[in-house]
């Protein structure tokens, strides 16, 4: 009696069965599913972003097991732990979804390849993105330098394909003896963080998981889609989606959202629908550019920046690191980061902002950071910000334009409620004073509760003086 071989799912960034590609076309294949992710050292992201592949593989891991399945975690090198999982269950097709790095793309081609002379088939699909990177260029085949033309560009292709449905059937098969020896049980994935466990605000903040990503898309769509071209901007109103990290793990797809708002318009207005859906396009972008320049995150795409005076200012990168600038907007949006892994966007521009220019400390000590920290830490979308905000990045806001913390806070915050949600020590300031406590009147601080220096520290830079050092600094470098 002829056994009919497994097909091979390997989940990467894709932690979901509807609109899966790779899922669906294994399911059609007629064999028995072995589904797996692999934890390869060399492609962990940071701290906060192993936390949520932690949940994302448990949750995938649970939806499977309810349909008879699992989700089987290895360790290892992706290439030689995929060729001993083909090995031990004579699988002759692999599926996955593509990924768009330059370092997955040359891993996934040398397996395809090995795979390929080994006479088993894999099956890779078009992954995250509305469209994949190569498809979407100028007239003349160019990747687009400028957001709103590659925008165009994106809208001329028509509307996204219509989302997959979940596989209707799936049968799986079991590990081999052999195998299972090689699988890690839960408590051995080593990704969320022991002593000390850092993650209860993260865990406060968010579930990871498919079903968890729809509530958030029906309830943005139900609530916020509304205003959401006014009131994204406003931290305190907090309306944005929260779908960054479900987007980012794979639980929810770009054309999942798409299709959902476009069939909701009407409850929006146009202008609401049309900023959300940019959104999403400049996440396409920021993808268009890495698979461009695959070290958008470590080389300034203008290279005069190459020669700026960046201040090496351990002091002041920890400040701001934890919070502590005596900037309250910064610091507000810096702890939300710590204590729950997403910032609002605003708020992320700002402190960006603050950095490179009030601190003069070089973008890439931010960006590296923003990896470590955010759930939603996103290659692409990270680099490209951070180029954006600091004036290095192609169609970046010019570098003399210095984000001012004050008036930012004044106009984004203008009652405190986000700087109060994230800075209890000033919770008891007016709301005249609460941008500026450093210009309180002494009675007032105290009346407060806030001793400067002590409770609350004084600002680290003067904004003036940083604004000049800054100014200085960039008009000293050659134009490029
Ligand atoms: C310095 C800096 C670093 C950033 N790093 C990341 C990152 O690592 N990962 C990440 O997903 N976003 C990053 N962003 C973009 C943006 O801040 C977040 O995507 C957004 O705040 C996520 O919240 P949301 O899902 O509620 O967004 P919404 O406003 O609801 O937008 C919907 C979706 O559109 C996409 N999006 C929105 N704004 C941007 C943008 N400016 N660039 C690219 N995509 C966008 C996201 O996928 C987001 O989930 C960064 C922005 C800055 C200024």
């Amino acid at each position: 009696m002829s056994v009919t071989p497994p097909a091979l799912v390997w989940f990467r960034e894709d932690f979901r069965l509807a609109d899966n590609a790779a899922l669906a076309d294994a399911a059609q294949s007629g064999g028995p599913l072995i589904c797996f992710v692999i934890l390869d050292e060399a492609r962990l992201p940071g701290a906060a972003a192993r936390w949520w592949l932690d949940g994302a593989v448990r949750a995938l891991d649970a939806r499977l097991k309810g349909m008879g399945g699992a989700l089987h975690v290895f360790r290892g090198p992706s290439q030689s732990v995929l060729r001993r999982i083909v090995e031990q269950t004579s699988a002759r097709s692999v599926f996955w979804n593509r990924r768009y790095d330059q370092k997955g793309r040359e891993t996934d081609a040398a397996i395809k390849a090995e795979l390929k002379d080994a006479g088993i088939v894999a099956h890779s699909h078009a992954g995250a993105l509305l469209n994949e990177p190569w498809t979407v260029r100028t007239r003349s085949g160019t990747p687009f330098q400028v957001f709103t033309a590659f925008w165009r560009g994106v809208r001329d292709l028509g509307e996204p394909r219509p989302p997959l449905p979940e596989p209707k059937t799936m049968s799986f098969a079991g590990l081999p003896e052999s195998l299972k020896r090689d699988c890690l049980r839960p408590d051995e994935y080593a990704l969320r963080p022991q002593h000390p466990d850092w993650a209860s605000g993260l865990r406060d903040a968010w579930t990871p998981g498919e079903a968890e990503a729809h509530d958030l898309l029906d309830s943005f769509l139900a609530h916020d889609l509304t205003a959401y071209a006014t009131s994204r901007d406003f931290p305190g109103q907090d309306t944005s989606s929260h779908l960054s990290p479900y987007l980012r793990s794979g639980h929810i797809t770009p054309a999942q959202v798409w299709h959902a708002v476009a069939d909701r318009t009407e409850a929006a207005s146009e202008t609401d629908a049309a900023k959300f859906l940019a959104e999403l396009g400049w996440r396409e972008f920021a993808w268009s550019l890495l698979f461009a320049h695959d070290d958008l995150a470590t080389r300034n795409l203008r290279p005069a920046f190459d020669a700026m005076p960046w201040r090496h200012d351990p002091e002041g990168l920890k400040a701001w690191q934890q919070g502590l600038t005596g900037y309250p907007l910064v610091d507000a949006g810096m702890r939300e980061l710590w204590q729950t892994g997403w910032m609002h966007n605003r708020v992320r521009m700002v402190v960006a902002s603050f950095l490179v220019k009030h601190l003069l400390i070089d973008w890439r000590e931010g960006e590296r950071w923003f990896a470590d920290t955010l759930v939603d830490y996103d290659p692409a979308s990270n680099a490209m910000n951070w180029q954006w905000n600091a004036g290095t990045g192609v169609e970046s806001a010019p570098f003399f334009r210095v984000m001012n913390p004050i008036l930012q806070s004044r106009k984004f915050d203008p009652d405190g409620t986000y700087i109060r949600r994230w800075v209890p020590e000033l919770v008891r300031l007016p709301d005249s004073v609460i941008h500026t406590p450093w210009e309180a009147d002494p009675d007032l601080l105290r009346h407060a509760g806030i001793a400067p220096g002590q409770t609350y520290p004084a600002p680290i830079v003067d904004h003036r003086e940083a604004r000049e050092r800054a100014l200085a600094a960039w008009r000293g470098l050659k134009a490029d």
